[in-house]
């Protein structure tokens, strides 16, 4: 069963949107990015399988193939934070296909004393995977010459204490994770969200030229954001609600 709709941005960037009923987040993938036989990376996994038996790596996997993307193709795996409707499948995409796994250090500190306490809230098992490197706020240049994707890591504590969002500056796409949606923002009532600090990354992202919005989650105001305008209310309209 497929939950996903795959959704081209650019040859480098794909968003598979979630249509499940249940909870899951939209994952990215950036396929052919990458030097070597694993040049796929992947943003945020999701759930293996959610709150209403949905199985949600498997439908991404094959809305992958579809694509002609295959999961083993993977050579990275980024969490933009540890909640596990994000990142509680990263460890079946990486035995899958060996792919390395990253985060910020501020968010893994976090997996590690708070945040996995999440998975056995909503009944899941905490990743095993630990990160080969930590993502840092600046620019993340990945693969090789002709099809280099240069990313800008913004860091955005709120919903998350170690929560990222990522800017590709040529495309002007900004994948926003759980920090700012369509029509609304992410919870800060979670353990270790702050809204102030929340309000501050919405801030800094709103002063991005974004084209694209790509939130982590749809909401009934919908999922990607297209036009500049568009993205510049959105941001206006989810400033007032902190
Ligand atoms: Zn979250």
């Amino acid at each position: 069963m497929i939950y996903h709709k795959s959704v081209k941005l650019t040859d480098h960037f794909y968003c598979y949107v979630w249509q499940g009923r249940g909870n899951n987040c939209n994952t990215v993938v950036w396929p052919s990015v990458l030097r070597g036989e694993h040049p796929h990376v992947l943003v945020d996994p999701g759930h293996v399988r959610n709150e209403l038996g949905e199985t949600c790596f498997d439908s991404l996997v094959q809305a992958m193939a579809k694509d002609g993307f295959k999961i083993e193709d993977a050579g990275l795996v980024i969490a933009t934070h540890s909640h596990p409707d994000h990142m509680e499948a990263a460890d079946l995409a990486i035995e899958k296909s060996g792919a390395l796994f990253t985060l910020s250090r501020e968010e893994d500190e976090f997996f590690h004393t708070m945040g996995k306490m999440f998975f056995q809230m909503f009944g899941g098992k905490p990743p095993q995977v630990s990160p080969s490197f930590y993502l840092k706020e600046g620019d993340l240049s990945l693969g090789a010459k002709e099809n280099k994707l240069a990313v800008k890591v913004v860091s955005t504590p709120g919903h998350s204490p170690g929560s990222i969002c990522l800017y590709l500056e040529e495309d002007k796409i900004l994948v926003s994770g759980d920090v700012v949606f369509a029509g609304s923002i992410g919870r800060t009532d979670f353990p270790g969200g702050s809204p102030t600090l929340l309000r501050k990354s919405i801030d800094e992202l709103s002063r991005l030229d974004v084209e694209y919005l790509v939130p982590g989650h749809n909401t009934e105001a919908g999922n990607i954001i297209t036009g500049k305008d568009q993205v510049k209310r959105n941001f206006y309209t989810v400033k007032m609600f902190i």
